[in-house]
């Protein structure tokens, strides 16, 4: 049998672009390294929320394009920037023409499109019931309908090449290696998130100190094959992913929710020795980027006030009052700061120090002599003044690498001179060029997986001449 193109993952992804590339006339064959019918994996696990760097994907094109570069500080492409800015809402007009279907954001309302049925919004892992689980079988149903395949328990290792032209893979399945050709081959293998020594080289931290929040399916394969044959790869250095209870290292129930992102960034996050390591106000994301970089990554502890454990009962999708201790999670408490310090482990005198100049500068002038800084456009610092007073001791939880293949904005991966290679495309987490930078950006897992899947599939139907392309 002789496909069109081969997909490399069936994540949102990969089943994005071989229904669009079917849908435009092609004959799609996507490879699944899972074996089981519902198979792991992060699309599967998401919770659903479709937005482009946290804003509707219904927002003025431009202005998307414009916060995507500014969130990367100059570390974006600029045209896949505008590719999706221009094409995020025309892919989920597309989707729901697949069956995808949607409800807004039950905590925002700017009409957030979010998969459905909505997860239950409960501590722990719960995919079962939600909108992404029923979309990826969904998508997968379709696909076989029009005439596509997906090969399960088959694994991409290796691409092939002839002329400068991409010819196919080489698969390994029951442990048999094969080859399979096409013209065009789409890498969609979710990041590398899960593979500890890219987690190393490129993040720098050792992966068993931070928490797994993801599907362990992420491996690198992708990048490792098309860096390979010459592929350019960008950002490698960050992650999206949230700030966890250090319990989650050894309790099930506490991810990937509830986070404990907004406590974090409303107060303190300190280090063993009571010091801050990082701006809070620039958010959970990037807390957890900067935990992940400490020499002891599970030293971290935030600590904060009644007014503000007062406030996590309607913070974050899951607030962590009271689903954290109520699924087992530490929440110290003490009357006085002193006494919370030595329950944390945290040194007293320096954490004394550190709250007193922070109390200080509650109100945070631009000239404010925190180090660091405190940055207080998204969230305002809370002063740590009202007892009880509280600690969280924390991890950082791994979603999915910011960074990866130098992607253009039709879907085609490039080369170390910026050129597409041929035959060559990517999509979803496996993506760099969108999120990172220095405060960790996130334009968001799921957009990318949509919007750059739908943009390769007419790309390759356009390079092949596929009449349903025109
Ligand atoms: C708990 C959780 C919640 C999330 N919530 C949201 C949210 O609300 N909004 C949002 O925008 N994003 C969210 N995300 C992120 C989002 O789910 C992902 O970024 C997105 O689904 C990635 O899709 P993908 O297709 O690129 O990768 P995946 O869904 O991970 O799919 C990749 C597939 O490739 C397969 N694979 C890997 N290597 C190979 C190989 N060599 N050969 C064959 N197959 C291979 C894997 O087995 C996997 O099935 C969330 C993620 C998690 C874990």
């Amino acid at each position: 049998m002789s496909f069109d193109l081969i997909v490399i993952g069936a994540g949102f992804a990969g089943l994005t672009t071989a229904n669009r590339a079917a849908e435009l006339g092609l004959k799609a064959l996507v490879l699944e390294a899972g074996s089981e019918e519902l198979y792991d994996c992060n699309s599967r696990f998401s919770t659903g929320s479709c937005h482009v760097a946290f804003r509707t994907p219904w927002t003025d094109p431009g202005e998307l394009t414009n916060t995507i570069i500014d969130n990367v500080d100059g570390a974006a492409r600029i045209d896949l920037a505008e590719a999706i800015g221009k094409n995020a809402a025309r892919t989920i007009e597309w989707l729901k023409g697949q069956g995808a279907a949607f409800e807004d954001h039950p905590r925002r309302t700017d009409h957030m499109p979010m998969l459905s049925p909505l997860r239950e919004m409960k501590a722990g892992l719960d995919w079962e019931g939600g909108g992404a689980n029923a979309l990826l079988q969904k998508l997968g149903d379709q696909l076989v309908k029009a005439g596509g395949e997906i090969r399960r328990g088959t694994r991409a290792m290796k691409l092939l090449r002839e002329n400068d032209n991409i010819s196919g893979v080489e698969i390994i399945s029951e442990e048999k290696t094969q080859t399979i050709n096409a013209n065009a081959v789409v890498i969609a293998d979710g990041g590398f998130q899960a593979d500890s020594e890219l987690v190393q080289q490129h993040i720098g931290c050792d992966i068993s100190q931070l928490q797994r929040r993801n599907a362990g399916t992420g491996v690198g394969d992708g990048l490792k094959m098309a860096t390979e044959i010459g592929a350019a790869a960008v950002g490698l250095d960050s992650f999206y992913g949230h700030v966890l209870s250090r319990d989650a290292m050894t309790n099930e129930k506490l991810w990937p929710y509830p986070q404990v992102d907004q406590i974090c960034a409303t107060s303190i996050v300190v280090d063993r020795d009571g010091q801050r390591f990082a701006d809070e106000g620039l958010g959970g994301i990037y807390i957890a980027n900067a935990i992940a970089r400490l020499d002891d990554p599970l030293s971290a502890t935030t600590i904060f006030d009644s007014c503000v454990w007062e406030a996590a009962k309607t913070t974050d999708n899951v607030p962590p009052n009271p689903s954290l201790p109520d699924a087992g999670g530490t929440v110290l408490e003490a009357a006085s700061l002193g006494e919370l310090a030595n329950a944390a482990g945290v040194n007293p005198g320096g954490l004394s120090a550190t709250i007193a100049l922070y109390n200080e500068h509650a109100a945070f002038s631009a000239d404010s002599p925190l180090t660091p800084g405190r940055t207080q456009t998204t969230y305002t610092a809370q002063p740590i003044l009202d007892p009880p007073f509280y600690a969280i001791p924390l991890c950082a939880g791994i979603t999915v690498t910011s960074g990866g293949l130098s992607v253009n904005g039709k879907g085609q991966v490039m080369n170390s001179n910026d050129r597409p290679i041929s035959g060559l495309y990517a999509a979803g987490s496996t993506v760099g060029g969108l999120e990172g930078g220095p405060r960790a950006a996130y334009v968001g897992g799921l957009i990318k997986s949509f919007c750059i899947g739908h943009l390769a599939a007419e790309t390759i139907a356009a390079e092949s001449g596929s009449p349903a392309s025109h």
